[in-house]
């Protein structure tokens, strides 16, 4: 764990629970202070209680009113906010047309406004200082585009380009800004699919995994590496060979790669397994900041 970033003040949005657990973890590890906001308050306090935090709050990214108080907050308690990390994020599966207009409401607010007022609020906060890092938990589902994931597919494109631009745009100022790219990872925002690419066996139920899940701290290692390097990435990917999959990919002629991706799993999100996705799809659908 880089000792460079003992005594970083770091916010994570999201931090509650998965990945931006996993990250919150690591970087109290490096001897960061860190703080983390979401919704359900329950389950914020206890994480904040296993990482021994005494700064948390409640957190909708979705409203920017929620992520000015949250950023004021974590500032009047620790101090200047260098390392923001724009994790939180949803993900609705199964038929488009099945999906909610409220949910997919949901999910562009979550995973594309929350990620872009979030950025705009840290540069403001960091640019008069010339220094700062944001983080943006993006996915590899932005660079590829899936049955029953159109929704969030899209939202994860519009996410990766808006990191892009935001690090063009102010690449100038001292202020990094970085793009993180996981393929699946083991929480519960995969319940019920199957998230492995592998390929099929003819002949027989049998698949050959090509890329596999991963934890949640291994994309938490990614960005304490990220972070700790004191550069913008433009793509970090978790696991690199995803990103090494998804280059191969594009060298295709456009038919044969969608049907090679349907082939090695690109169909699962349609048929995830509703009941064990049950849990997950209500707390995404139902869970506010006030309870
Ligand atoms: P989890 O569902 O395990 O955790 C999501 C976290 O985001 C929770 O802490 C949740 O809080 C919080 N959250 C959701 N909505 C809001 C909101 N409106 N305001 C504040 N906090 C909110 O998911 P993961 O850890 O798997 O996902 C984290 C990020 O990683 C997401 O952006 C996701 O898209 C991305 N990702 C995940 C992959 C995976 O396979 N798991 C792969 C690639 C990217 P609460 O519990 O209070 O609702």
């Amino acid at each position: 764990m880089p000792h460079s970033l003992a005594g970083r003040i770091v916010a994570v949005t999201g931090g509650s629970r998965g990945i931006g657990f996993a990250i919150s973890r690591a970087f109290r590890e490096c001897g960061a202070h860190v703080a983390i906001g979401a919704l359900d308050e329950a389950q914020l306090r206890s994480a904040a209680d296993d990482l021994n935090l005494t700064c948390y709050s409640s957190l909708d990214v979705s409203d920017p009113g929620s992520f000015r108080t949250f950023l004021d907050k974590v500032t009047a308690a620790l101090g200047p906010i260098d390392v923001l990390v724009n994790n939180a994020g949803i993900m609705p599966v199964g038929p488009l047309l099945a999906e909610d207009d409220e949910l997919t409401r949901r999910t562009l607010d979550t995973d594309v406004l929350g990620m872009i007022v979030g950025t705009k609020r840290a540069l403001e906060l960091m640019i008069p200082r010339g220094r700062g890092h944001v983080v943006n938990i993006c996915s590899v589902m932005g660079q590829t585009a899936l049955p029953g994931m159109a929704t969030y597919n899209a939202c994860k494109a519009a996410a990766i380009t808006f990191t892009d631009a935001a690090r063009l745009e102010y690449r100038h100022t001292g202020v990094r800004i970085s793009t993180i790219l996981p393929g699946g990872v083991g929480t519960e925002l995969i319940a019920g699919l199957d998230a492995t690419v592998a390929l099929p066996i003819p002949g027989t139920s049998r698949r050959i995994p090509l890329i596999r899940t991963v934890e949640p701290a291994d994309v938490a290692h990614a960005v304490i590496r990220t972070v700790a390097a004191d550069a913008s990435r433009p793509r970090v990917y978790v696991p690199r060979i995803a990103g090494a999959f998804l280059g191969a990919q594009r060298l295709l002629p456009r038919a044969i790669g969608e049907s090679l991706n349907l082939r090695l799993g690109g169909e699962n999100a349609r048929h995830a397994d509703t009941d064990a996705r049950r849990n997950y799809q209500n707390r995404i659908s139902t869970t506010t900041s006030d309870g």
